[in-house]
């Protein structure tokens, strides 16, 4: 992290403050020879303020006012295209340079979570996943990952919806652990009290899998973890999951105990992931087989209905096959949800962000 700030500060390129935390924007200051209570007054103005313009930061000296704005700005790319669905999902995309990233956010009773993005594409190619089927682009930065929740935040204000983003998923477009410098370094900004101050308990990882990453994650930052594991063996998940070729669910699933053991924000065990197939992965046997898999994981375990997208070679599994594979579940102790769809009109749901560009 401090390498950009080191580049930049030797160069005239200017510095976006958005990709910058707190520890950050203070080394990046003091550069310019202001003191760190400054740092926070910029973050709330950044955070609380939605304000990209230093002129009207007031309760900054004009020095630094104008240094800042010699070296640095304030940038969120903004949403270009909002559709919402009619259970009040709002899919956002943003368009970066030639591509496309999208946001989802869900809003319910008491929270709203924000379905955020980490890259454009992914290079896993899991075949169930239609930003597996376009292929890996580029990693996102830190402010084009915080840009989503800062016009998520200032468009809802906007629109007088008074709950602000209270959850933030990393299950949008994109594997996060293969982004993990940027990842992290957004999600400090999410925890941050001057800036999006949410806690590690509202904050998820989703990933598929990329073990050595998940073994790094724990050093870096403490979050709720969620596992993509879609099947109850290797011979299934090698099949729809390339990645597990690389590291297999043997390895994966050490490697979340030990994430588990450190951290605080899973008390209540890791999320399972597991998308259901129609006669791939849910059958009464693979329910037994998913059981036995996860006895010495502390785990709630999310089924989640397959979302079609075009020219794939899965169907969802059936309601009642669903529902028989939940139930087998829940006998054998393990607490588990259907998860829902949401936003399935506007192609907003767990699988259909394809970043819109390939419809062209
Ligand atoms: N790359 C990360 C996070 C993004 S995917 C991961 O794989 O975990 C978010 C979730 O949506 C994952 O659990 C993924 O397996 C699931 N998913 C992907 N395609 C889906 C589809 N067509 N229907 C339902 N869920 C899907
Ligand atoms: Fe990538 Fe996750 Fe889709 Fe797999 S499920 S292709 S890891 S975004």
């Amino acid at each position: 992290m401090t390498r950009n700030i080191n580049i930049l500060n030797l160069s005239n390129i200017k510095i976006n403050l958005l990709d910058l935390n707190r520890d950050e924007i203070n080394q990046f200051i003091s550069s310019l020879g202001a003191k760190s209570f400054s740092t926070i007054q910029i973050m709330k103005w950044i955070y609380d303020y939605h304000c990209t313009d230093f002129s009207k930061m007031s309760n900054i000296s004009k020095i630094l006012r104008y240094q800042l704005e010699k070296k640095s700005y304030i940038f969120a790319p903004s949403f270009t295209q909002e559709n919402i669905s009619h259970d009040g999902t709002i899919k956002w995309i943003t368009s970066l340079g030639n591509d496309y990233i999208e946001t989802v956010y869900i809003p319910e009773k008491k929270r709203s979570t924000l379905c955020i993005s980490s890259q454009i594409g992914c290079a896993l190619n899991c075949d169930f996943c239609a930003t597996g089927k376009i292929g890996f682009k580029r990693n996102l930065t830190v402010s084009e990952i915080i840009a989503q929740i800062w016009q998520a935040n200032k468009i809802l204000k906007k629109k007088n919806i008074n709950q602000s983003i209270t959850n933030v998923v990393f299950m949008g477009m994109g594997e996060p652990l293969l982004n993990l410098r940027n990842v992290v370094s957004a999600i400090k900004i999410i925890l941050d009290e001057y800036a999006f101050k949410l806690s590690k308990r509202r904050i998820t990882v989703s990933t598929s899998g990329i073990v050595p990453a998940l073994n790094k994650l724990i050093n870096m930052t403490d979050i709720c973890l969620a596992i993509s594991l879609h099947a109850p063996n290797d011979t299934i998940r090698n099949n729809i999951m390339p990645i597990n070729q690389k590291y297999n669910i043997q390895s994966l699933l050490d490697a979340v105990l030990k994430y588990l053991k450190q951290s605080h924000a899973n008390h209540g065990g890791v999320t399972i992931e597991y998308v259901m197939l129609n006669g791939i992965n849910d059958s009464k046997k693979n329910a037994e087989e998913l059981a036995i898999l996860l006895h010495n994981i502390p785990s709630k375990i999310n089924l989640i209905p397959w979302n079609p997208f075009f020219n794939s070679r899965f169907s969802c599994s059936t309601h009642d096959n669903i529902h028989c594979f939940a139930r087998l579940l829940r006998r054998k102790g393990f607490t588990t949800i259907i998860r829902k769809n949401r936003g399935d009109d506007i192609n907003a749901a767990c699988g259909q962000l394809i970043g819109s560009y390939i419809k062209k």
